[in-house]
């Protein structure tokens, strides 16, 4: 890609291939495995997590945000759309 087709590409960004809109960005959905310290609090009543750490992303998703589809499944199609490089 030249530097031409580079800027045409920021001036008209892609389209969903499901819904047809012009998009700009996608909307990213992960399912991972996390951690955190679990307790009770002074009542006894609530219990109260901190310290979140993400361990392992397990599944990724990113979803056209105008209608929602799946669109791509790994960071690398993601980029190549954003990109405007995706073959339709
Ligand atoms: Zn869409």
């Amino acid at each position: 890609m030249d530097e031409a087709e580079v800027i045409a590409n920021k001036l008209k960004p892609p389209r969903c291939p499901k819904c047809g809109a012009e998009i700009d960005h996608l909307r990213c959905y992960e399912k991972a495995w996390s951690t955190a310290t679990c307790y009770i609090n002074e009542d006894y009543l609530i219990v109260e997590y901190s310290d979140w750490d993400i361990l392992d992303v397990t599944e990724v998703e990113y979803h056209c945000p105008k209608c929602d589809e799946v669109l791509f499944e790994s960071e690398e199609e993601a980029r190549k759309f954003l990109k405007g490089e995706a073959d339709e």
